[in-house]
């Protein structure tokens, strides 16, 4: 049986050259995402930005640098988790994805990425991730707070671009971040 490296490997080169919505005419590079493939946290924002479709790496430009910082906070980076995104195609002028483009996007390669990685804590950052798993709540509300569903165990955060320009935003991220090592203590 393949490993789960190997199958998120070739889920990876699936993305690269996937036409399945009209995200994949505006894009330079795919982002497949990155990381540890049995990492016990998945983290999930929206989208790739102009610096992550120019290198095909996820969260790679100033909010990527801020996700570094937080992961650091909490004594990881990162090789330990798993960083990846709803849409793994920009959005053109960086506008929200469409409903569409995030189901079929999240349904072909995210839940297969998942199903792979079994991870125990899934963070969402922002609320498109986070309305892919948890429909109809408000971001401002959900934050920090933790969520079961089916089994799985979901932390909504906001998203680090957000709070890189917002000063409460981005001292709620670091406190809400702090959540994330007691929790997975709890998970073990
Ligand atoms: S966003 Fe997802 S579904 Fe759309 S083209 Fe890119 S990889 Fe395919």
């Amino acid at each position: 049986m393949a490993s789960s490296a190997s199958s998120l490997e070739d889920l990876a080169s699936r993305i690269k050259t996937c036409t399945h919505c009209g995200l994949c005419e505006g894009r330079t590079n795919a982002v497949p995402g990155e990381g540890n493939p049995r990492a016990e946290v998945v983290f999930i924002g929206e989208g790739p930005g102009a610096t992550e479709d120019a290198q095909g790496v996820p969260f790679c430009g100033a909010s990527g640098r801020f996700l570094d910082e937080l992961l650091g906070s909490i004594n990881l980076n990162r090789a330990d988790v798993y960083i990846t995104n709803i849409v793994k195609c920009r959005p053109p002028g960086n506008r929200d994805p469409l409903p569409e483009e995030k189901a079929i996007c999240a349904q072909t390669y995210l839940v297969p990425q998942l199903g792979l990685i079994k991870p125990k804590l899934i963070v969402t950052l922002g609320r498109h991730a986070m309305h892919f798993f948890l429909p109809n709540l408000k971001i401002s509300e959900a934050h920090g707070r933790v969520f079961r569903r089916d089994g799985q165990v979901y932390l909504p955060l906001f998203h680090p671009a957000v709070a890189l320009y917002n000063g409460s935003t981005r001292g709620q991220l670091v406190e809400d971040f702090q959540i994330i090592p007691r929790l997975l203590e709890q998970l073990r």
